[in-house]
């Protein structure tokens, strides 16, 4: 596993180039066809075993991009004006440690000193600014330029026996399986391995990727949204338990339906029915927030029957995320049995 490696990483929207790298030299010798497209994406091919003729070709496909920030100017004091790239709640930026370009210069996210702005509600991203420690603009200058990628500052770490904590899960956890995949096998069937580019931001990598690979089947590897603590923002008198959308500790997540996509029915009875089979604990997530590349190569080519397995993630779009080991060991093996057990009599297809 180098989920570690894979989160230290910065790999923000359409500046993915340290994970490709760690991904690269992690698959060599595991898969053929290795090419990165014109957008950045990578794709891979491993030939399934065996003889048997008209295999499913299966893409799993997992994001190389984060959330983060990109510098878009300059105060006369050397702060840095910056925008999102990826949904980020506002509310959580005020203080926090970021890294600022390739060279990862660390800042802190300022904002309007509590003395001149006492609505505490009204933080907008557009009156944040990014501290460097640099005295005027012309101590920035050289060392930071427009559009310089900014991501979170934050350390990866094990706590106790089954907890992992980190930046970016979503989804260095979906790439740091993938590359297991690959390690592992070979399967019965054609693995065709995506890691893809500017998920974060629409989907983007995966929609050509999917038409380069041309795939009959795929499965999109996610760390999704775990809503298992309670709401900070509840009345305290509220006595609504959290409603979790899936919940760390419970197994592999399987998608339903989300904002992009509809699980194709066969598919999620055939992912469900291998679970069983194996033994293998998994949760249904059916809130609709939130999309995956399934949403967008499920309508590539002619139509790809399509799903999603995620890793349960805490606070995922922040500068820390929680994952359960014993949820990844699980996911893993999810995935390793799909691909043993996957026919096109078990999609309910001749
Ligand atoms: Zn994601």
């Amino acid at each position: 596993m180098i989920l570690q490696e894979l989160s230290e990483a910065v790999g923000v929207s359409g500046k993915e180039d340290a994970v490709r790298k760690l991904i690269l030299n992690a698959i060599d010798g595991h898969a053929d066809q290795i090419r990165i497209d014109p957008m950045g994406s990578i794709t891979a091919v491993k030939p399934g075993k065996g003889k048997a003729k008209n295999r499913p070709r299966i893409m799993l496909s997992a994001h190389m991009d984060e959330v983060g920030f990109m510098v878009t100017g300059f105060d006369g004091d050397g702060s840095l004006h910056f925008i999102n790239i990826g949904g980020i709640d506002e509310r959580i930026l005020p203080g926090l440690r970021v890294k600022v370009g390739e060279s990862g210069i660390p800042g802190v996210i300022i904002w309007t000193p509590i003395h001149r702005n006492r609505d505490q509600n009204a933080v907008k991203l557009g009156s944040l600014r990014i501290d460097i420690g640099a005295s005027d603009k012309g101590e920035v200058n050289g060392k930071v330029k427009l559009g310089d990628r900014i991501a979170f500052d934050s350390q990866y770490m094990e706590i106790g026996a089954t907890m992992l904590r980190g930046k970016a899960f979503d989804d260095r956890v979906g790439c740091s399986l993938l590359v297991d995949i690959l390690q592992g096998g070979p399967y019965p069937v054609d693995v065709l391995a995506a890691f893809t580019v500017q998920e974060e931001i629409g989907l983007r990598g995966a929609r050509v990727a999917a038409q380069a690979l041309k795939p009959d089947v795929a499965l999109a590897l996610e760390g999704t949204t775990a809503n298992d603590i309670p709401n900070p923002l509840a009345e305290p008198d509220d006595e609504d338990e959290p409603n979790p959308a899936c919940r760390l500790g419970d197994g592999p997540v399987l998608t339903v339906m989300d904002r992009s996509l509809i699980v194709n029915p066969k598919l999620l009875g055939f992912l469900k029915q291998t679970a069983e089979k194996h033994k293998i604990p998994y949760q249904l997530k059916t809130q609709l927030g939130g999309g995956t590349d399934a949403g967008a190569i499920h309508t590539t080519t002619v139509g790809v029957t399509s799903g999603v397995i995620s890793v349960p993630c805490r606070y995922i779009h922040s500068p820390t995320a929680y994952l359960n080991r014993d949820d990844y060991a699980n996911t893993l093996k999810l995935v390793q049995a799909i691909l043993k057990d996957l026919t096109w009599e078990g999609l309910g297809r001749d």
